[in-house]
């Protein structure tokens, strides 16, 4: 099963798609986790990737297209995964479409979780990330045991470069111009879902697993 988590910036996805992955064995690829990996590691890649994430734009498509394919064509992928953060423009899932369609393969589902806009600057300022591990948490929605700490690794949690408002307020902006086009795409394709992201998230997740079952 290939699935795509669509959505604003702090919507959701990455919440949803952990949950997928582990309910469905499948795994869980998020382009902004590999751009995280590839900063902390400090790689050519990160240090380019790094460049446009802070200032909430996107990393070009011929440089997220390339480490996106090279991941899905791991070993762990050939039964299928769930894509979050990519595609996030109209050429990334043309590429995704032609890669698959030369497999005989296609996306099964586009998952949009439909938050708006009032919602999202809350969602991010409250987000907490580990930088270690990749678990994501929430101040008020998703509290770790311990102020600060990891629940799962223990790391320090921080607040991310790009979930500061300012640049949350770019985000929403590329996200409206280049990535919403994309509800449409798959809508055309006949694959599109949509969920109410602003309920609980595990009332989400119900709707998202009454869809795949
Ligand atoms: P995305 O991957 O779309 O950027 P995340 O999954 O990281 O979004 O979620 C953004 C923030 O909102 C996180 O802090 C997360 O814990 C919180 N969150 C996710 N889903 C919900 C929800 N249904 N209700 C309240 N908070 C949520
Ligand atoms: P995310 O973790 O999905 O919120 O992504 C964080 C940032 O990484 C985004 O704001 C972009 O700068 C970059 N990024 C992640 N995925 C993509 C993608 N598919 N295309 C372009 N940039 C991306």
């Amino acid at each position: 099963m290939k699935i795509i988590m669509l959505g604003a910036p702090g919507a959701g996805k990455g919440t949803q798609a952990k949950m997928i992955s582990e309910k469905y064995g499948l795994p869980h690829v998020s382009t902004g986790d590999i751009f995280r990996a590839n900063i902390k590691n400090g790689t050519e890649l990160g240090k380019e990737a790094k460049k446009y994430m802070d200032a909430g734009q996107l990393v070009p498509d011929e440089l997220t297209v390339k480490i996106l394919l090279d991941r899905v064509a791991q070993d762990d992928c050939k039964n299928g995964y769930v894509l979050d953060g990519f595609p996030r423009t109209i050429p990334q899932a043309e590429v995704l479409d032609k890669a698959l369609t030369e497999l005989g393969d296609k996306v099964d589902f586009a998952i949009n979780v439909d938050v708006p806009d009032e919602n999202i600057i809350n969602r991010m300022s409250g987000r907490r990330a580990c930088v270690t591990c990749g678990a994501t948490y929430h101040v008020v929605y998703a509290p770790t045991k311990v102020e600060g700490i990891c629940d799962k690794c223990g790391s320090e949690l921080i607040l991310r470069d790009d979930d500061k408002p300012e640049t949350v307020k770019a985000r929403l902006e590329v996200y409206h111009k280049q990535t919403q086009p994309l509800i449409e795409y798959y809508d055309k394709k006949g694959v599109l879902k949509e969920v109410d992201g602003t309920v609980d998230m595990n009332e989400v997740f119900n709707s998202i697993v009454s869809i795949l079952a």
